[in-house]
């Protein structure tokens, strides 16, 4: 754990700066072996040091180089920064002279773990801090410097000092049972606690929801029979011609993918082989994995043909979406009308041709009614945003559901002890406290290189 890593932190290219980071221990006994200058083991911290870089007597580089000694570094661990002259060669070359003199070249996202490891940031945190070097929309970064700034993990840390306190207590009436003068902890105040805690995470929930929308986007899967317009469609939103347009029904045998964005939330859209019972090997295995995507999807955009009748097969494949959120486009209405869709929900149904340049734009504003888009201008973007820690808190939700029922039905206090206790071990998931190596080998390989 303690030894010195070094990677390059700014986009390998040409530019006028990189820079190259260490952490560790040694990280200022390294860097002096290839640096001549102020001697960096007496700088006071947090100063930029102007010198040179030298491959024995070699000059390699004229550099400022920023000294941070531990504590109150992003590692807790010393950090020393070389700014270089933005060369790729030149920066790989300091690189190479400091992993010949003792760094250890750093994992993807190993100087975050180790801010992590070193109770610098929670778990949190830490994806904050990753999500904001993926972010894309203005939003995405609002959403991350909050979590990077802690407020969510101060919330689940008071809900966890709770829970501590409701398991003292329970302890100590089960320890000292004889003792008159200790209150006796009874259902009905375990379960007012209980609720307390479960409406902050229910808060934490509905607000994290559409922070999911704005970190996560909208997937959105195109479907239909063949031939009715969805890659044209597609194409239009996309505004390219990535899916093959052409007039043989089944044509669109893989699927095509794209984003756009709707008021800032991104909209990942997937057209669909045509789906409908085939012989054809290549195109079943489009049909397969349409209906896959189906399940996955959060929005399904259903197109029709206004210039044919509904068939069985469409009909059938109605049912299988229409409990999801969808919208039914009803394409070619510049061709004589031949469908009837009286059946349909008359609230979903837009009416286009593809084939307009203007269908675009009511395809959006149909999106940004189905999810109140023009409203998640003013939500707040202080909680969760990722998969991990939502489903989480689902999960202690779900626990604490559990306990109330068992303390309904009279269940004896011992028992509700332990489920707290897993509560609290779920909540400490969320922000790291009780982690498992796998996890944060996962998530932590997730970042770039040098962070
Ligand atoms: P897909 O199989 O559902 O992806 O359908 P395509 O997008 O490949 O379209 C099938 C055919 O219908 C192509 O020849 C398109 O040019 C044509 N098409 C698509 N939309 C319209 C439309 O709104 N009006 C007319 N007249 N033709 C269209």
């Amino acid at each position: 754990m303690n030894d010195t890593i070094a990677a390059i932190s700014t986009p390998l290219g040409v530019g006028a700066i990189s820079i190259i980071r260490v952490s560790g221990d040694d990280a200022i006994e390294i860097v002096k072996k290839i640096y001549k200058g102020k001697d960096l083991s007496k700088v006071k911290s947090h100063t930029i040091n102007y010198g040179h870089i030298y491959e024995k007597e070699k000059l390699i580089d004229e550099v400022l180089v920023s000294v941070m000694l531990k504590p109150n570094t992003f590692t807790k661990e010393n950090i020393v920064e070389i700014n270089s002259h933005g060369g790729i060669a030149t920066t790989n070359k300091i690189l190479e002279l400091l992993l010949s003199n003792g760094c250890r070249l750093a994992e993807p996202g190993e100087f975050t773990k180790r801010a992590f490891l070193n109770g610098r940031i929670d778990l949190i945190e830490a994806e904050g801090v990753m999500d904001l070097i993926n972010a894309k929309t203005e939003k995405q970064v609002e959403l991350a410097v909050n979590q990077v700034n802690g407020y969510t993990s101060n919330l689940i840390k008071e809900l966890r000092e709770k829970l501590v306190s409701m398991i003292a207590n329970i302890n100590v009436n089960i320890d000292y049972p004889e003792y008159d003068d200790i209150k006796e902890v009874t259902n009905k105040d375990i379960l007012n606690k209980l609720d307390e805690i479960k409406s902050s995470i229910k808060k934490v929930l509905n607000s994290s929801k559409d922070n999911q929308l704005i970190n996560e986007g909208i997937k959105t899967a195109i479907i239909g029979s063949p031939n009715v317009g969805k890659s044209s469609i597609l194409n239009k939103l996309l505004d390219e011609d990535k899916a093959i347009v052409t007039d043989i029904p089944g044509t669109t045998r893989d699927i095509v993918e794209g984003n756009i964005l709707i008021n800032g939330i991104m909209l990942k859209i997937i057209d669909t082989a045509g789906i409908r019972k085939t012989n054809d090997y290549v195109e079943n295995i489009g049909v397969e994995k349409s209906l896959n995507l189906i399940n996955e999807a959060d929005l399904i955009i259903y197109v029709l043909n206004n210039n044919e009748e509904i068939t069985e097969e469409e009909k059938n494949l109605y049912e299988q979406i229409k409990n999801k959120k969808h919208l039914i486009i009803i394409n070619k209405i510049d061709l004589p009308k031949k469908i009837d869709y009286s059946s349909l929900d008359k609230n979903k149904i837009i009416k286009i041709s593809a084939l307009d340049d203007n269908c675009i734009e009511i395809i959006k504003e149909k999106i940004k009614e189905l999810f109140n888009l023009e409203e998640l201008n003013n939500i707040d973007l202080t909680y969760l945003s990722n998969s991990r820690s939502i489903s989480l808190l689902n999960q202690s939700l779900e626990k604490i559901n559990e306990i109330e029922k068992s303390l309904k039905n009279e269940l004896p206090i011992d028992f509700i002890e332990i489920d707290l206790r897993s509560i609290w071990n779920i909540l400490g998931e969320i922000i790291g406290e009780t982690y498992k190596e796998e996890l944060l080998d996962e998530l932590f390989s997730r970042f770039c290189l040098g962070k």
